[in-house]
């Protein structure tokens, strides 16, 4: 048999949540399903079902340090999915790691899980400035995440918009920006996502584009939903090479999951998504 050279894969480096809703299994799940090869380096293991988060024990720094050198080293990974880091000593650990990695890395800044238990550590004072953020090409807040990154009140729209522009001098090498707008106008039968592309010599100014989809009032099962938007992103993204692409391709998935997984009763709490059956 001819053996054929594996094309880019995904590398997410997240928490496991053993009830498979969220982090590092719902980002495996999501890449699988969009025929991405993926790879996951934990940053801390949670002890959670779909009823709250029970325990969370990071993973050491230099374990962590070790995972990512040894996925790197040997497989050819051109995008890296961050979610939640565990510890600031792993946000380092993650910095140093990712030194010399020049491909797409997607940070998902996870600060709560559904069931509203705190994930961040002290992760939200430590990305800023750090030697990650020098590294993140695209990021991918929910509105309280945006407001924490910038320290802003956003009350509208229009001030999230102004506050996600603000991100470009934040993160130096961002490329894209997504502000899931779920949060935002929530009386509105209608959500809309933003795209904000960084702005550059030819248009000083980010770019904005939006996706508009329905709101799903009557699902429980949203466990997971930030976890597999920002991995569904990094999968298409690198299937097209396509911020835009990518962001319009992930909001219709994304739509799509909640639907399909709507009826199921998954558990007593916050259910997680049915990544196998969406179509
Ligand atoms: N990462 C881990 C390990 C988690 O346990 C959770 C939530 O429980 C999250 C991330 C965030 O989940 P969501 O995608 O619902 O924001």
């Amino acid at each position: 048999m001819v053996t054929q050279r594996i094309p880019p894969i995904a590398l997410s480096i997240a928490g496991s949540d053993p009830s498979g809703g969220a982090g590092a299994q719902a980002d495996l799940k999501t890449f699988a399903r969009l025929q991405v090869y993926g790879c996951a380096a934990i940053t801390a293991l949670t002890v959670q079902n779909t009823l709250g988060v029970q325990a969370c024990h990071p993973v050491a720094p230099e374990i962590v340090l070790a995972q990512i050198r040894a996925v790197l080293e040997d497989l050819p990974v051109s995008h890296v999915k961050i979610g939640m880091v565990g510890s600031r000593a792993n946000l380092e650990a993650i910095g140093e790691a990712l030194a010399l990695f020049t491909g797409e890395i997607i940070y998902d800044p996870v600060i709560r899980s559904s069931s509203g238990q705190n994930l961040l550590a002290d992760q939200e004072g430590a990305i800023c400035g750090s030697r990650l953020a020098e590294k993140i090409t695209v990021i991918t807040p929910n509105h309280q995440e945006l407001q924490s990154l910038t320290g802003q009140e956003c009350p509208s729209t229009e001030a999230a918009l102004n506050a996600a522009a603000t991100l470009f001098p934040l993160f130096p090498a961002l490329r894209a920006a997504v502000l899931k707008g779920g949060h935002l106008d929530e009386e509105l039968e209608l959500v809309t996502d933003h795209l904000l592309l960084a702005p550059h010599e030819a248009i000083p100014r980010p770019l904005y584009k939006s996706a508009t989809h329905r709101r799903l009032r009557m699902t429980k099962n949203t466990h997971g939903t930030g976890c597999t938007f920002a991995s569904a992103f990094t999968a298409y993204h690198l299937r097209s090479n396509s911020y835009e692409q990518a962001f319009r391709q992930s909001v219709s998935f994304i739509d799509r999951l909640l639907t399909v997984s709507q009826p199921f009763d998954a558990g007593g709490g916050t259910g997680g998504l049915m990544h196998h059956l969406v179509s």
